[in-house]
């Protein structure tokens, strides 16, 4: 038997961190407890050349992917058209570096939708189980990760970092060179349990439910790390919002709440673009003519939509000096002149994913209640009814923020 595409991803982390797994064997003979791969990670050490402080690597770290004796249901995903099966599989097996979490919630992403119904956004491999807005408990840790996250109410950072990078080295593993993420990568949230890097969690304050939680992870934080992190955006500042799903709408809310002066919305769903104006956001038109009151006025501009229109529109909208983020991951070639973008100097910056930091900030936020998510979450499933969640959220009857399954109910 070959060993599985995820088997091959964690034995190179863990080889990675052999510094971790050594200190850990030095520290504890129950970190080398049977079913945590330390001798395969020792192995890719050593064919990398590295140097090992402790002999206490043998034996008795038995094969990584010997299949855990616990067995969990997991909605799986067998190939594009196919409703996912949920199916009764293996438990997964931590890692020394991991953590297991019972997941409470786990949101509906629109790359869900273009994964099963779309063909646009493929896994990398079959099957596999879906979801990558996971809020849960920690249930179990590996030996080389602290015992304070046991019971713990938390969330996953949906992207995982490859650690050694320039990138994740600055924190930033959502641009991490060799970035896996769940429920793409590897297994995801559509389950009772995931297995994921003790790094990759973030807790839950106690006044967040596990629903808003979950969302945060992608619906929130996406917009957020692009307002906060990519745009550093100020208070005081104008800003336009092109697009109308539950990121640009979480856009809105979250200028709202860091004291935008204006925003202006934009998006052709009537429907939701009227949630946006609800929120604090004016109505804007893509045709702008010349003598359009925020013609090349808007410090900030925010295109969700990715598409020849919406950056056109992005382009007549922002200042000289200002900022142009494209978060929308639409089809087709920016076509912008750029004579006038280099004359005034106009930041055109793309903006992808976020991390903890972006997760902490956010939770502070909506403690502190500057940000308020409770209506975001439409409506919540069974993991037995996931593919009536998948249908839902594509037909977008009723108009939905989020959908969200309740794996563990
Ligand atoms: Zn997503
Ligand atoms: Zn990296």
């Amino acid at each position: 038997m070959g060993i599985p595409f995820v088997m091959h991803e964690c034995i190179d982390t863990y080889a990675k961190r052999i510094k971790t797994l050594s200190h850990l064997a030095r520290t504890t003979a129950t970190g080398l407890h049977a079913g945590f791969g330390i001798k395969l990670a020792y192995k890719s050490w050593m064919r990398k050349g590295g140097e090992l402080e402790t002999g206490l690597f043998h034996e008795q770290a038995s094969s990584f992917y010997k299949e855990g004796s616990a067995h969990m249901l997991a909605a799986r995903f067998y190939g594009h058209g196919q409703p996912l099966r949920v199916e009764e599989v293996p438990a997964p097996v931590l890692g020394p570096l991991d953590a297991m979490v019972r997941i409470r919630s786990c949101g509906i992403c629109g790359s869900d939708i273009h994964i099963v119904f779309d063909n646009t956004t493929k896994t990398a491999c079959l099957p596999i189980t879906l979801g990558h807005e996971v809020a849960g408990d920690v249930v179990e840790v590996g030996p080389g990760t602290s015992s304070h996250w046991l019971g713990k109410r938390v969330i996953v950072v949906p992207d995982i970092g490859c650690g050694e990078c320039v990138n994740c080295i600055k924190g930033h593993i959502e641009l991490c060179v060799d970035r896996k993420m769940i429920g793409i990568h590897r297994d995801g949230g559509l389950a009772e349990l995931i297995r994921v890097p003790s790094g990759n969690l973030v807790a839950i304050p106690d006044s967040i439910s596990y629903d808003e939680a979950a969302i945060s992870t992608d619906a929130l934080a996406t917009p957020y790390h692009a307002i906060s992190q990519v745009a550093h955006f100020k208070s005081g500042r104008s800003a336009a919002v092109i697009g109308t799903g539950a990121l640009a709408y979480h856009a809105v809310k979250i200028l709202k709440a860091l004291g935008a002066s204006t925003i202006l919305a934009y998006g052709h769903h009537a429907n939701s673009l009227q949630r946006m104006l609800e929120c604090g956001a004016q109505r804007g038109t893509f045709e702008l003519g010349d003598g359009d009151a925020f013609s090349r006025k808007i410090d900030f501009v925010f295109d969700f939509q990715g598409t020849t229109e919406s950056s056109r529109t992005a382009f007549n909208l922002v200042r000289p000096g200002g900022k142009i983020v494209l978060i929308g991951l639409g089809s087709g070639d920016l076509d912008l002149p750029i004579n006038p973008i280099v004359r005034s100097g106009i930041q055109i910056l793309g903006a992808y994913g976020a991390n903890c930091g972006d997760l902490r900030e956010l939770f502070a936020l909506i403690q502190e209640g500057r940000l308020d998510v409770t209506a975001s979450v439409s409506s919540t499933y069974s993991l037995e009814d996931v593919n009536l969640a998948l249908e839902h959220s594509r037909s977008k009857k009723n108009n939905p923020i989020r959908i969200v399954v309740h794996p563990s109910d």
